[in-house]
C-alpha cells in the first residue's frame, strides 16, 4: 500500500510534486481527450510489491524463480481481456501502445514493406507512419486521408491506393477523429489486396469494451490497444490476434523489443479490464458520448466549427478559423481558464503542427468525475467567454474560479464503480 507520509519523509520534494498534481486534477476541467482518472483500486495495484518482481518470459514459462503469484495476475488479465473483447489471443505485456504497434510491425513486417496508415495531419498517431518515428524510419508509407468536404474516412480513397500500392499491412485508427470506424470495410479492402489489417483501438477501446463502437477483433488481424485512455486503466498497452500470430507476437514483445514485463502494471491493467465488463462501466461509456455530443451542441450554438460536424465518440476536433485565434493560443488561454486541451491540427489544416488551427477535446475524464450534460453546456460557455476575450485576464480568473467551484461539486473519484473511494491523503479534502 501506498504510505504518502513516509514519501513526504523520505522524499518532500518529490512528494510535493505528487500532491501539486492532485490539486490540479481536482480543480481543472480535463479535457484531453487521451486521459482519464483511475480508480483507487487501479492506483493500488500499480503501486504494489509487484514492482519487485522479474518476469521475463510468460506465465508458466518464465527465465526467474518465484514467479507463481504474478503468474496469476498476468493469466488473470490475459483471460479477461481477451472476454472483454471476444479476442482469440492476447498480450498484455507492452510497456504503451507505442510498443504495441512496434511488435506487431517487426513479427510481420521486414524493413522497407509498404505499409498504409492515417495521416497524423488528418487524426492519424505517429506511430502509424510519421518521418519522425521509427514507423516512417524503417517503413515505405502510404498515407490516406480523410474526404475534403465531408471530413470523414474515405472509404474509396483507401481502395484506390491499397491496390495501386498493394501495401503488406494497412492499420486502422486514429487519436483525433470524432466518427465510427468502419473495421468491416477495412478488412474487405484489406482481404482485397492481401494486406495484413491492424487495428489501432487505443482512444475508443472503453467504448468498444462497452459495446458502443464496432468491436475489431472479429475482423483484423492485430488490434493493438493502450489501456489508459477511454478504458480507465494504467498506463500501458496490450496486443489482440488471431491465434496462429500468437506466438510471433509473444516473442517479438519478449525477447524481440521488452525486458522484463512490468508485473504491478500488468495488475493494474487486469483491475481495469475487470471494471470494464461491469454494468456501470457500460453507463459510464454511454454517459462519455452523450456528454461528447452535448458539448459539441453548446459549441456549434456558440458559432464554433466542429470537423465533420460532430461526433459519435467521447472526442471533438474543434476548427477555430471562425474564431481567428489558432489552437496553440486557444490551449493557453483556456488553460489560464482552469480548463486542459490539447491544440490539434484539422484535417487540410494551413497552420503547423506547433501552431494549428483548432483543438482537441474529449469528455472520458470528465465523465468519470459524475459531470453531466448540463455541465457540458455550461463548459461550452466557458469555452466560448475564454476565447472572446482571450487579452482578458480578469475574465479568465473569473472563469477559472467558476470550474474551481464546479470541480468541488464533482471530486475526482465520486463516480459510480463500486471499488473506488478516495485514495488516501485525500480525505476530507473537498
Ligand atoms: C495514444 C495512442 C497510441 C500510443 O500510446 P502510448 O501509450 O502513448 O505510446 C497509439 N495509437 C493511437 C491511435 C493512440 O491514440
Amino acid at each position: 500500500m501506498w504510505n504518502r507520509s513516509k514519501l513526504k519523509q523520505v522524499d518532500p520534494e518529490i512528494y510535493n510534486v505528487i500532491q501539486k498534481e492532485g490539486e490540479r486534477e481536482r480543480f481543472q476541467l480535463e479535457l484531453i481527450a487521451s486521459e482519464n482518472f483511475t480508480s483507487s483500486a487501479v492506483l493500488e495495484a500499480q503501486g504494489s510489491v509487484l514492482t519487485d518482481k522479474y518476469a521475463e518470459g510468460y506465465p508458466g514459462r518464465r527465465w526467474y524463480g518465484g514467479c507463481r503469484y504474478v503468474d496469476a495476475a498476468e493469466t488473470l488479465a490475459i483471460e479477461r481481456v481477451r472476454a472483454l473483447f471476444k479476442a482469440e489471443y492476447a498480450n498484455v505485456q507492452p510497456h504503451s501502445g507505442s510498443q504495441a504497434n512496434m511488435a506487431v510491425y517487426f513479427s510481420s513486417l521486414k524493413m522497407g514493406d509498404t505499409i498504409m496508415g492515417m495521416n497524423l495531419a488528418q487524426g492519424g498517431h505517429l506511430t502509424h507512419g510519421s518521418p519522425v518515428n521509427f514507423s516512417g524510419m524503417y517503413f515505405n508509407i502510404v498515407f490516406y486521408g480523410v474526404n475534403r468536404r465531408t471530413e470523414m474516412i474515405d472509404y474509396k480513397e483507401i481502395e484506390i491506393l491499397a491496390k495501386k500500392y498493394k501495401p503488406r499491412m494497412i492499420i486502422a485508427g486514429a487519436s483525433a477523429y470524432p466518427r465510427k470506424i468502419d473495421f468491416k470495410e477495412f478488412s474487405r479492402i484489406s482481404r482485397e489486396v492481401g494486406a495484413f489489417l491492424l487495428v489501432d483501438m487505443a482512444h475508443i477501446a472503453g467504448l468498444i469494451a462497452a459495446g458502443l463502437h464496432p468491436n475489431p477483433s472479429p475482423e483484423a488481424d492485430f488490434v493493438t490497444s493502450t489501456t489508459h485512455k477511454t478504458l480507465r486503466g494504467p498506463r500501458g498497452g496490450f496486443i489482440l490476434c488471431k491465434k496462429k500470430y500468437g506466438s510471433l507476437i509473444d516473442k517479438m514483445i519478449f525477447p524481440g523489443i521488452q525486458g522484463g514485463p512490468l508485473m504491478h502494471v500488468i495488475a493494474a491493467k487486469a483491475v481495469a479490464f475487470k471494471d470494464a465488463r461491469g454494468k456501470n462501466f457500460k453507463v459510464y461509456q454511454g454517459q462519455v458520448i452523450k456528454n461528447a455530443k452535448a458539448l459539441g451542441e453548446g459549441l456549434k450554438k456558440k458559432n464554433f466549427r466542429l470537423v465533420s460536424g460532430g461526433t459519435d465518440t467521447h472526442l471533438l476536433l474543434v476548427d477555430l478559423s471562425r474564431q481567428g485565434i489558432s489552437g496553440k493560443e486557444a490551449e493557453e488561454v483556456l488553460d489560464k481558464a482552469g480548463i486542459s486541451t490539447n491544440k490539434n491540427n484539422i484535417p487540410f489544416d494551413l497552420k503547423s503542427p506547433f501552431v494549428t488551427g483548432g483543438i482537441r477535446l474529449g469528455t472520458a475524464a470528465v465523465t468519470t468525475r459524475g459531470l453531466k450534460e448540463g455541465e457540458m453546456e455550461k463548459i461550452s460557455f466557458w469555452i466560448d467567454e475564454a476565447l472572446s476575450h482571450t487579452k482578458e485576464d480578469g475574465v479568465l480568473v473569473r472563469i477559472k474560479q467558476e470550474v474551481k467551484e464546479m470541480c468541488r461539486r464533482f471530486p475526482r473519484y465520486k463516480i459510480s464503480s463500486p471499488h473506488r473511494g478516495l485514495p488516501m491523503g485525500e480525505k476530507g479534502k473537498g
